[in-house]
């Protein structure tokens, strides 16, 4: 065997049990697929590509209409295959080796993966106990550690809290490197960063077409960031890293904004008849701003809890053994007959 990195060494890869149940609730995807007539013109536009040319390098058509979605010019936008390889290319370009990388926790993982990953030293900050931020721990952290990148997730990922707008401008005010705000789940709540964005902050905003846009199949993100910061990814990722099927199939899903928007209204409102069933069970529920609700049960182990709803043939997402969820589980919200089998399970199980 040849030695990794000798900082590699200790490092545990990110895992995600894919077992195979009745109701699957532990990715956060999307329960519904896209609408047909994406998929029709999806098929239709292939079946004219010339397979044997590289694909647009710029992405141009796609970028272009990111941009007009969102109100900012394409030079604002950078895409990569899902957001964990823009957040990849963010941290590679702008992270590594002799730079930092805070992290406020328990958050989305792959923040630090990634930052490891690349050769950064990574500072994890606290939250409460009710996973919210204090803005005194923001200015610790920053102080002290003086970050070249720092995360903040919002809604955050595992516990759906949604930030405050005044902890991006905290953070904005503290930190004295990049801010990037992660906002795979912003379309389920009331709050986005992405209007705080331009040339003069130093703020990106990342998104992703694997939740709302149901296309987690495609492997599709981005990041709307400051003209400079998107020439600078530019010059670090691979060429032609945007293979030709998902450009098209990111442009076509923008035609379908009223369709993707009546998915999420039907989530957020199966996610607040879930949150409610829940709080009535002996149960602590964490308020929910996205697609999936973080629980801990009162009277059994969280890891008790998941293997007996596996038992039900429900998966949900097993927490329970990370720093600082002890007990907790995470279930997505499914469709509203998977999540009436979820809460039948449930109800049994605590029995
Ligand atoms: N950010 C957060 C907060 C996420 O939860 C996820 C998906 N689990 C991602 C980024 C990555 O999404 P993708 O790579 O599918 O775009």
């Amino acid at each position: 065997m040849i030695p990794v990195r000798d900082d590699l060494r200790e490092l545990e890869g990110y895992h995600s049990p894919q077992v195979d149940v009745r109701v699957r609730l532990n990715t956060n995807e999307s329960p519904l697929p896209p609408p047909a007539a994406w998929r029709d013109a999806f098929a239709a536009e292939l079946s004219r590509v010339e397979w044997h040319r590289y694909p647009d390098r710029q992405a141009t058509d796609l970028r272009e209409a990111i941009a007009d979605w969102h109100g900012v010019t394409p030079d604002m936008v950078f895409a990569a295959n899902g957001s964990n390889e823009v957040l990849q290319t963010i941290l590679l370009a702008y992270a590594g080796p002799g730079r930092t990388v805070a992290t406020f926790e328990p958050t989305y993982q792959m923040h630090a993966q990634i930052a490891r990953v690349v050769g950064s030293n990574v500072v994890e900050g606290e939250r409460h106990d009710d996973f919210t931020l204090d803005p005194a721990e923001i200015a610790r952290v920053t102080d002290a550690t003086r970050p070249s990148v720092v995360f903040i997730t919002s809604p955050n990922n595992p516990t759906g809290l949604v930030e405050p707008a005044e902890r991006v401008t905290d953070l904005l005010a503290a930190a004295p490197g990049l801010v990037v705000a992660d906002e795979a789940y912003a379309q389920f709540a009331d709050w986005s960063a992405l209007s705080l964005v331009g040339e003069d902050r130093p703020l990106v905003v990342t998104r992703t077409f694997s939740k709302t846009w149901s296309m987690a199949g495609v492997r599709l993100g981005y990041a709307i960031g400051p003209e400079w910061f998107v020439t600078e990814l530019a010059k670090v990722v691979l060429p032609y890293h945007l293979d030709t099927a998902k450009q098209i199939a990111g442009r076509l899903a923008l035609r379908y904004v009223d369709e993707m928007d009546d998915r999420v209204r039907m989530i957020v409102s199966e996610r607040d008849r879930l949150s409610a069933a829940m709080a009535a069970m002996p149960i602590d529920v964490t308020p929910s701003g996205a697609n999936f609700i973080l629980f801990r049960p009162l009277t059994v182990a969280g890891r008790e809890l998941w293997q007996r709803l596996l038992e039900r043939s429900v998966l949900v997402r097993d927490c329970s053994g990370w720093p600082r969820l002890a007990d907790c589980l995470r279930v997505t919200v499914g469709t509203p007959d998977e999540n009436d089998a979820f809460l039948d399970a449930l109800q049994e199980a605590l029995a």
